[in-house]
This record gives structure tokens, sequence and C-alpha cells, in this order.
């Protein structure tokens, strides 16, 4: 049975201060604490809206410690909600800790719909089918990032990356996939908003001179046709004789591709 405490899990805009609803207004005006990622962050939309909620800190580093300091808030009959610094919480942003434990202790858990980078981006790209995979921000290793780029050839694949990153991303992603058509999602709801849906060696010239703000970029799944710079390196190994465990070796070392990827496909 799930215990009547009022818990609420609030999306705040992504950027345009407006892009918040009128339940999330009303809601956090009502409740007694909000619980923020960074109380200064939320206290500019808090000011907007001439909200006077009192808030607390719970972020990544005291997501454990604040735990049982909201539990007993709960427990003492306060209504609580959570917010993160933009979009919806939980979103790649802190809370699974503390929903986890609400869980456990059969606490109900009331989330308002709103702002989020991920469906504000996908809701404007074309795609061929609805199929797509999120996989939050993109992995920092090599490693990791072959295996996912190649995991998910087949399906839309979407992630968040800094701008600092994403040109490198896109040229190491190039180097596996080939010349694929990415979308990129800049600044979106603000001013400098930007949306691009092209071939990576178009967005790389398109943003030569740099690029800023926050990302967001979806992968097309292939088709099959597409032939990526992978698998012809892998077949010209294959035309010179080579098999597929020493070409899952010398791609690994050289290019830092998973081995057991590589082979797989050169076993193809
Ligand atoms: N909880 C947020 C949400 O609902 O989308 C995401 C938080 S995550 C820490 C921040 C990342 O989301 C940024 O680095 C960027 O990749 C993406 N993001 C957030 N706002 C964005 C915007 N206005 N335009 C494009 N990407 C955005």
């Amino acid at each position: 049975m799930q215990r009547e405490f009022q818990f609420y899990i609030v999306p705040t805009p992504i950027g345009n201060m407006s892009d918040i609803t009128l339940r999330a207004i009303e809601v956090l005006k009502e409740v007694d604490i909000i619980a923020c990622e960074d109380t200064r962050t939320t206290q500019n939309i808090l000011n907007h809206y001439n909200i006077h909620t009192k808030t607390i800190s719970y972020h990544k580093y005291n997501e454990k410690s604040m735990v049982t300091d909201i539990l007993s808030k709960l427990e003492a009959g306060k209504k609580i909600a959570l917010v993160s610094d933009a979009g919806t919480p939980m979103i790649c942003d802190p809370g699974s800790v503390l929903l986890k434990e609400l869980k456990d202790n059969h606490i109900k858990v009331t989330s308002l719909p709103g702002a989020c980078a991920v469906s504000t981006f996908l809701s404007q790209i074309p795609r061929d089918n609805e199929e797509f995979t999120f996989v939050g921000f993109f992995p920092k290793t090599k490693k990791l990032a072959t295996n996912l780029i190649l995991d998910y050839k087949k399906i839309n694949l979407i992630f968040y990356e800094s701008p600092n990153r994403i040109l490198d991303t896109l040229d190491f992603i190039k180097s596996i996939r080939g010349n694929i058509t990415v979308a990129i999602g800049r600044e979106l709801s603000k001013l400098y908003e930007e949306v691009l849906v092209d071939d990576i060696e178009s967005i790389l010239k398109h943003f030569e001179e740099g690029i800023k703000g926050e990302i967001v970029c979806m992968l097309y799944s292939s088709t099959e046709k597409e032939t990526s710079d992978v698998t012809d390196k892998i077949n010209k190994l294959k035309n010179k004789g080579f098999k597929s465990k020493e070409i899952s070796t010398i791609l690994s070392a050289l290019y830092d591709y998973n081995k057991n990827e590589i082979y797989k496909l050169s076993l193809n």
C-alpha cells in the first residue's frame, strides 16, 4: 500500500523562462519545501514567478545523506517538490537515490510533465520510424563509445554532449560509422537555438569556427547499404588474407575499437 505523503517531481525551463506549466507553478507555491540541485539557480525561477517557498539543497554530492532528511520531513507531514537546475529531474539529473528510497518506503510520487531537452529535440526531428534510444551523456572513454556506436547502429541513437567535445565526438563517430546523417539541437528554446540535420562532414564544416551552448545529438539509424570506415578497414584486411581474430587485434590496437565488436563485425 502506498502512503499518503506529498512528493512531487517538477520540471523547470531548459532555457526559456516561460516554459513552465501552470501546475508546476501551483505545486512549487503550495509545497513546504523545494529540494533543488542548486538553490541559487532555482531561486531565479522562484523570484520570476513570485514563489516564496523554502529551498533546500539536493544534488549528486549529498544525494545519499539528504535522503534520510527528506524522508523524515515527509513523515512529519511536509509537502516536498524536487527540481533540478533545468528540465526534468532524473533525466541526467539527480533524483534516483531518493526515488528508490521513496519507492522502498511505499511513498507515492507525483511526477509533473514538462520541459526536457530530449523531448523538445525529438519532437522536431524528422524520422522514418518511432524508435530511438536515449543514452544520457555520450561515454567519455573510446572503448565504451565504440561499443555504443556499434551496438546501436540499427536504431536512432540520442545523447547529450558538451560543446567542448561534440566536434571530436562527431569526428570519432565518422571514423566508425562513416559520414552518416546526424541531427544536432543546440540551445533549444533559447535565443540562439539551432537545429541541423545533415551528414557529419557538413555539420563539422558548419561549426568549423567552433560551437557553444547546450547540445543534444541524434545519430540516424543505419541503412543496410551504408558502408562505414570500420567495415572498409575490416574488408581491406580480409582481402589481404587476415583472419577475424587478427583483424580485431590489429584494429583495436590501432584505433582503440572494441576488440569483440570488431571480431563480431568481421565474421559477417
Ligand atoms: N534534466 C535535463 C533535461 O530534462 O533535459 C538535462 C540535464 S543534463 C545535466 C544537461 C544537458 O542537457 C546539457 O549538457 C545538454 O546536453 C542538454 N540540454 C539541456 N538544456 C538544453 C537545451 N536548451 N538545448 C540543448 N540541449 C540541452
